[in-house]
This record gives structure tokens, sequence and C-alpha cells, in this order.
């Protein structure tokens, strides 16, 4: 536990790295593991003994969302440091977070999450904290949490300190200051620096300006839609892709994320020749390999997939008829950019890449798609029964490489064959992760189309959880967590963007739209309300 101490320093310093400290974090929890036994024998024979007086960390990921790479490896390096974990793992209601706390007299209770509706369940999570009377403080953590997040939404729900962690290794800083002595002094400080952002937040004078929404609407992309020659797909409807070649996919993986999961920042392969990180990023690169051998040689994974093509049109501004059959169609939803942009820049919207119902030629088409990679829980197990969190991360990372891996591999395919609006397309996976081909894959949820209940008609269009192979939570997260899904657009005008903010009057219709009451509006469109 001495060593851990001095592998912690290093970690601060920046002269370790992430990987080494999970590797060490082994070392110690099975050395544990072994002195336990005598431990409690001590224990026995002489009660004065010391008892364990380690604080402790509740660590869970708030209900409806299901990633955890970034909660477990903070479990990881805070337990290294000598804190008592407590990690009720993904999808935990509020309730049964704040019941377990109490119950189990936690110190701090950190949530984390990673798709944009967990922001609204942490913001639950301080809120009940405070009616309950807790007084722990709340770290919150996960990839769409921000300072500014927590400090104008969540922190004014709950007086006994809401503090935001960057990382896993800023994360040992603050559980730090909050057991020690300094608690009041770093929770005043915290306070005075949110209240601050917080009134930043609300005085800040409106910079940008806005259209009316019509307004907007009226500045669409510009295509030539009678010069444009419409590819028909091979199928039309879903198709479901079993047992897809992992051994194939592998090859599409893009490495860079899989290092930023693990903190080492960097382009890949530079990456493994860096002055600084190179070594320690060579033998991740090396371990993470030889796992996906095993992972294809003995089929702990298998890779699930679904695509399909309808005949589509734009049927209003922002508005997708998709025809799925002689007497069903499906309306899809858009989003516009309603900022005032530049004489010559349009005011976006993923509608205006599909061909609009009066212009000549009814011959448009929209495609969906679906990956998944299946069997990760026995092998997570197993690594958590054997003290293993190095491999656990490492599995976890890798089943999402191959699921990112899978959808580029998916969409080649798609755009060569399946669609085959680019037969003779020949790319590098250099040229394949810079986006190079004609054609893009937004995925429900990110900005170009930030309404994540859209989710529920792509996976109707697509046969639901029997075809996909995927469970969609409350909150729409994709179970398995190792999931992609998107729309397929093949036009060659299409592009990705950010809607951004939206004002009211497209916040009106949209909610019309969908058939939505102002709250239920407001909760899906949260994020991108001005
Ligand atoms: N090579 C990366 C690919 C994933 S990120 C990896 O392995 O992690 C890029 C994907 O995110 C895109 O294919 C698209 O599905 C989604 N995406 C990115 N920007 C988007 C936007 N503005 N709107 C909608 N989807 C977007």
């Amino acid at each position: 536990m001495d060593g851990m101490g001095v592998v912690g320093d290093l970690f601060g310093a920046g002269k370790m790295f992430l990987p080494q400290v999970v590797k060490s974090a082994r070392v110690m929890k099975r050395s544990v593991a072994w002195l336990t036994p005598f431990i409690e024998e001590e224990k026995l024979s002489n009660p004065n003994a010391a008892q364990g007086n380690a604080k402790k960390i509740l660590l869970a990921t708030v209900k409806g969302d299901v990633h955890d790479i970034g909660k477990n490896i903070v479990g990881v390096v805070l337990g290294c440091n000598g804190y008592d974990i407590v990690d009720m793992g993904v999808m935990v209601p509020t309730d049964k977070i704040l019941d377990t706390a109490e119950r189990e007299k936690a110190d701090i209770i950190g949530v984390s999450g990673l798709i944009t509706p967990s922001l609204d369940e942490m913001v639950n999570v301080a809120h009940e904290m405070k009616r309950r009377g807790m007084t722990q403080p709340l770290l919150i953590g996960g990839a769409t949490t921000s300072r500014m997040h927590t400090a104008v939404k969540i922190a004014p729900q709950y007086d006994n300190g809401v503090i935001h962690v960057l990382d896993a290794s800023r994360s040992v800083t603050v559980a730090g200051s909050l057991l020690s002595e300094q608690k009041n002094e770093f929770l005043a400080k915290t306070k005075v620096d949110y209240e601050k952002i917080k009134t930043d937040f609300e005085n800040k004078k409106p910079v940008k300006t806005y259209l009316p929404y019509s307004q907007a609407a009226n500045n669409k992309v510009k295509v030539d839609w009678d010069q444009h020659s419409t590819i028909a797909p091979s199928y039309t409807g879903a198709k479901v892709f079993h047992d897809v070649d992992l051994a194939e996919i592998r090859n599409y993986i893009d490495w860079k994320p899989f290092f930023i999961s693990w903190e080492l920042h960097g382009n890949f392969p530079a990456i493994l020749t860096d002055e600084k990180v190179g070594v320690e990023a060579t033998k991740l690169y090396n371990d993470a390999n030889a796992m996906l051998d095993k992972i294809i040689a003995e089929k702990w994974l298998t890779a699930q997939g679904s695509a399909g093509f309808w005949p589509a049109q734009r049927t209003g501004n922002d508005t997708v008829t998709v025809v799925v059959g002689d007497n069903k169609k499906i309306q899809l939803e858009f989003l516009r950019q309603q900022i005032k942009k530049a004489a010559d820049q349009p005011n976006l919207s993923l509608a205006d890449f599909i061909k609009p119902a009066d212009a000549a030629g009814n011959n448009d088409y929209i495609g969906a798609f679906s990956v998944t990679i299946k069997g990760i829980e026995p092998h997570l197990k197993r690594f958590e029964k054997e003290l293993d969190d190095y491999n656990r991360i490492t599995l976890q990372a890798l089943a999402d490489r191959l699921a990112e891996a899978f959808a580029e591999y998916l969409h080649e395919r798609v755009r060569r064959e399946y669609w085959g609006y680019q037969a003779n397309e020949k790319l590098s996976n250099e040229q394949l992760i810079k986006e190079e081909y004609s054609g893009i894959r937004p995925a429900p949820g990110y900005p170009a189309c930030p309404d994540h209940t859209e989710k529920y008609k792509l996976f109707e269009l697509l046969g639901g959880e029997e075809t996909t192979g995927i469970h969609l939570t409350e909150s729409l997260a994709m179970y398995p967590a190792a999931s992609v899904c998107g729309w397929y657009f093949s036009n060659s005008a299409s592009q990705y963007f950010g809607v951004g903010k939206i004002q009211r009057d497209q916040f009106e219709d949209y909610a019309k739209r969908k058939g939505w009451d102002d709250a239920t509006a407001e909760k899906w469109l949260r994020p991108i309300l001005d």
C-alpha cells in the first residue's frame, strides 16, 4: 500500500500513466486478497487490532445509462489511494444510490454518465440528496458533464458540496481535499467558483443572433434536385448480419480513442514512439492486440449488425417521410440551425439532404443501421473475479473499438455494395477515419440530430431488439454498451454539423410535430434550449 502511494504520487506528477497505475493496483489488490485471511485471523486473536477505517466512496452510473469505463477507472485509481470503493454498477436509480450511501455510511458519492439525458438524472440525484437532508459531497463525472453544467444546474440543488471531476487523476486530489481538514475551505472555494460561473452565465449578453424558424427554413442547403440522380439500394427494408467476422472488423479499428480512454492523448501511430508516453503506449497496444487475438480465436465476442434502406422524401421543412410498406409510413423529425449565418451559408438540417416531395422524380432513399458487440459479460465477470481491472477495462475499451470499427466496416459495404452509390470507392483505414468518403452516418443524440427519441423510430425501422440485438433504456442508451446506430445519407452534399441552440418558435413547431407537451419537449430538447 505504501508502494501504491508512490505510484499515486508519480501519476499525479505526470511521471507514470494510467495503465501503469491500473497494473500496479492489480498487484496490490491480489496481494491484499492473499493476505486478508491472515489479517482476519490476527483480528480474531487480538480484538484491539486496528479496525479498517478507510473512507468510503460510493460510485454509480445513473439510471438509464450503461457506460462505465470512466467510472471503473476512477474506482481503481481511488481504490489504490486507500479508499474503500462501493461500485454499484450501471443503470442505478437515484433512490437505490442514496439508500445504499446511507446504509453504507459513504463519505462521498460519485455519479457518472455519458449520454445527455444523464445530465438531468444527476440534477435529480442532487435534488434528492437535499430533500433527504444528506451531508456527503457529490462528485459529478462522465463525458457530457462539465464544470459549467455542474455549476449552473446541479450545484444549486444541493448545499453540501457538488464538484465536477474532470478525470481519474483529478478524482484523487478532490477526494483528498474532501476528506481532510481542508474540506470546508475546499467546499467554500468551490462554491464561490461555481457561483461566479453561474452568475457569469446568467448575465452573459446574448452575443448570437438567431433567425425566426421560418426564415432559417427558407435558407436550406441548396441541392439541384433536377440534376441529382439517386442510386437505388440493392434491397429495401432491413437486413440483419449475424456473426460478422471480427478478424475483418479489426482492420477498421480507430486506435486513437482507445488510448484516450486510457488517458493517453496523441495521434496514432505516432503515440507509440512518443518521447514521453511511447513506451507505455506500446505496451498497452501490444496487450490490446494480444487480447484481440484471443477474443477472435476463442470467440469471446460476436458482432451483430443490421442495415436497411427505404424510399423517403422530405415532406415538410424538417420532416422526412419514410415509406416502410404499402400502408405504412414513418415520419422522421429533424432540427434546423437557427443561428444567423454569413450571407452564403445555409441553416443546416439533415432533412435538407433528402429529396423534397415536390421535386421531379420521387426516388430518394434514407438508410439506417445498428451494430453491436455481444457476449462481454462473462469475461468481465471473470476478470473481476481475478481482481484484474487492467484486463477488464482493456476488454471494455476494445469492445467499444470493435463496435465503432464495425460501423465503419458496414458503412463501407453499404456504400460499395448494399446501397452501392460508391461502388468503386477504395480508401485506406486512415482515409475512412478522416471520413473522406461521400455520405454520412449521423447518430441520434449527436449534434446534427440531438433528439435521442428518434432512436425509437430508427429501431422500429430496423426491426427492434430482435433484429438489432440492442436494448434501449428509458434514457435511450443502448445495451450492450458497445453499440452504435445511425442514419445513412448518400447525398454528396450531406455533412456533419451541430444544430446549436434553437428558439421558442422551433421548439413549439418541433413539439407539435412530435406530439409532445411542453414538459416532454423540454426534457428531451434541454441541451439545445437557449
Ligand atoms: N473513428 C471514430 C468514429 C466515431 S465518431 C471512432 O472509432 O470512434 C464519428 C461518428 O459520430 C460518426 O460516424 C457519426 O455517427 C457520429 N457523429 C459525429 N459528429 C456528428 C454530428 N455532428 N451529428 C451526428 N452524428 C455525428
